[in-house]
């Protein structure tokens, strides 16, 4: 057959021909939305090409974007792996000195940067002396103000806009080796230094495709796409480049984060598909219980990140007839691993149990439980592991850092805990530092915060393992109650105790305002259990 590379090149090509005329919608708030054709995406991301080789960037240089989900973003997914560059979307929740230890480790040589960012940006900048060029969104005649915070002896700072007007409109885009970088991203880095995972040319259509596929999000031309999911944020899960695969519109979120907003843009966007970590969903769900809205053009609510509580499935559906996939995956696997189907022909409410499970492998990614020891365990759906996986959109290294104790073998393992089923399934209980073992036996963290976030009365329930004289170690649970609720520790335990084994019962409470998240949304129990040492949980012991 002929060798023909898989490229974003190619991705973008036919994205931006065959699907001209569909387009990527930025939210502007109270303001009309923006709107820009694939087309005329297309012919930007030439100019933005041109323009980047001018300011001299060549071979596989780094270039950084600071930025919301915007059309400006997917222009630079569209120019700067095609013209051979690689693009490194940079997290904007990442203190100061963390951006720039991550701009200077992938050797960043320009960045481009949201304007509403300017601000968050600059101090980078003192941390990354090796940013030469900063280009910056937005209106040009702000520029001189924006040169005053970002410039700099050796960097120069540029108008996205000017520099766009100014490139020629076409570009003669490399041939390039399908094996080669196209963009990288960095870990969210809970323990240790954050690490660099880059995504090849090949990998990143390969699972570009993957969302197009009917047993995973089935994206086609009737789409219309919400990624709320950040473009820093492993690819926003492949949704960018799948849309353009599939002809499916985008709608961007851009900076309004906030569920009122997500909410408005479903109902004025007719957005058919979203895609987010659970913190946002269930911040929708609370906005729309409050203040109604009509989210009924949906037809998928795919969410993962972390585990997705069966609770929030089932009120989805049940209020809104709206639909969830739950989806698990890594930023080490480009980032999909498993979506959750239920497989056809099991009742209705074991339907509900797959749902709730990490989900269903998908079909070029193998899985496989190992032990203490690394011995391979069975794939029954009993025994607890470790899970490994490998696969063409897996990395196989860490970017100028080999890390060799993430691979086993040539599998990488995802530190994620649980079970493994004959039909591909997984059903994670924990990540393997959050394990709580109390006498001997596992607790899982997950399994108690999904059911106590089914209460009624709970917005947000957390559970770190803290140690026991007795048992070693037992389960904390930490409880956001739903404004207004008034909650005790009896009530919950005894809601728990209908669900779980007594013996995995907490004993010990606390109710607090927020659970701390990381930079991507997700709970941080590194930060719970830092808060649990300095005593600021008012513990509540429940016998
Ligand atoms: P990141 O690379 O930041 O996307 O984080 C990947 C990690 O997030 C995984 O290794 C899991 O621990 C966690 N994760 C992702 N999706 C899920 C999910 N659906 N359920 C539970 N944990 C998840």
């Amino acid at each position: 057959m002929m060798d023909i590379p898989l490229t974003v090149t190619s991705i973008m090509r036919y994205g931006t021909s065959l699907f001209g005329d569909k387009e990527v919608v930025t939210c502007a708030g109270p303001e009309p939305a923006r709107r820009r054709s694939y087309a005329q995406a297309g012919v930007r991301a030439a100019r933005l090409a041109s323009a980047l080789r001018g300011i001299g960037v060549d071979g596989d240089q780094r270039v950084g974007t600071f930025m919301w989900n915007n059309a400006d973003h997917l222009e630079a997914y569209l120019a700067v792996p095609s013209m051979g560059a690689v693009l490194h979307t940079l997290n904007i929740r990442l203190s100061a000195d963390q951006v720039g230890y991550i701009a200077t480790h992938a050797g960043d040589y320009a960045v481009i940067v949201d304007e509403s960012l300017v601000p968050l940006f600059a101090p980078v900048l003192e941390h990354a002396a090796d940013i030469k060029h900063v280009i910056v969104t937005g209106d040009p005649a702000r520029l001189g103000d924006h040169e005053s915070a970002l410039g700099g002896p050796g960097r120069a700072v540029h108008s996205y806009e000017e520099l766009l007007a100014a490139a020629a409109p076409s570009f003669a885009w490399p041939a390039i080796d399908e094996r080669s970088a196209a963009a990288m991203c960095y870990t969210s880095g809970t323990t240790g230094l954050p690490k660099g995972v880059a995504y090849s040319h090949r990998s990143t259509y390969l699972h570009s495709m993957g969302p197009c596929m009917s047993n995973a999000m089935a994206l086609c031309e009737r789409d219309r796409v919400l990624p709320v999911v950040p473009m820093f944020h492993a690819n926003a899960w492949g949704l960018a480049y799948a849309a353009l695969l599939a002809g499916a519109d985008l709608v961007m979120p851009d900076k309004f984060m906030i569920p009122a907003a997500i909410t408005a843009l479903i109902e004025t966007e007719t957005v058919t598909l979203g895609a987010g970590v659970p913190t946002i969903w269930g911040g929708m769900l609370a906005h729309l219980r409050a203040a109604g809205g009509d989210i009924s053009s949906l037809r998928l609510l795919v969410c993962g990140g972390s585990a997705l509580p069966e609770s929030m499935m089932r009120a989805y559906k049940a209020e809104f007839g709206v639909t969830m996939l739950h989806a698990w995956g890594m930023t080490e696997l480009s980032p999909l691993g498993s979506v959750a189907h239920p497989p056809v022909g099991v009742t209705a409410e074991e339907e509900w149990e797959y749902r709730a499970s990490q989900g269903r492998l998908f079909c070029t990614v193998e899985g496989r439980l190992t032990g203490d020891n690394g011995a391979v365990l069975p794939s029954d759906g009993k025994a607890v592991g470790e899970l490994e996986v490998r696969g063409p959109w897996i990395t196989g290294s860490y970017y100028k850092d080999p890390a060799p104790e993430k691979f086993h073998d040539g599998w990488l393992r995802t530190g994620d805990v649980g079970t493994l089923d004959t039909g591909g399934f997984i059903r994670l209980t924990d990540r393997a530092k959050d394990v709580i073992k109390s006498g001997g036996e596992w607790i899982s963290s997950m399994e108690l915060e999904n059911l106590l976030m089914g209460h009624p009365s709970v917005a947000e329930a957390a559970v770190i393992g803290v140690p026991d004289e007795k048992w070693g170690e037992r389960p904390l649970a930490a409880v956001v109650p739903v404004e207004g609720a008034s909650l005790t520790t009896e009530e919950l335990r005894a809601f728990l105790a209908e669900r779980v084994p007594k013996w995995q019962v907490p004993e010990r409470w606390a109710f607090i305002a927020e659970v701390p998240k990381t930079s991507v949304g997700k709970f941080s129990k590194v930060r719970m259990r830092e808060a649990y040492q300095r005593g600021e949980y008012a513990v509540i012991e429940a016998r």
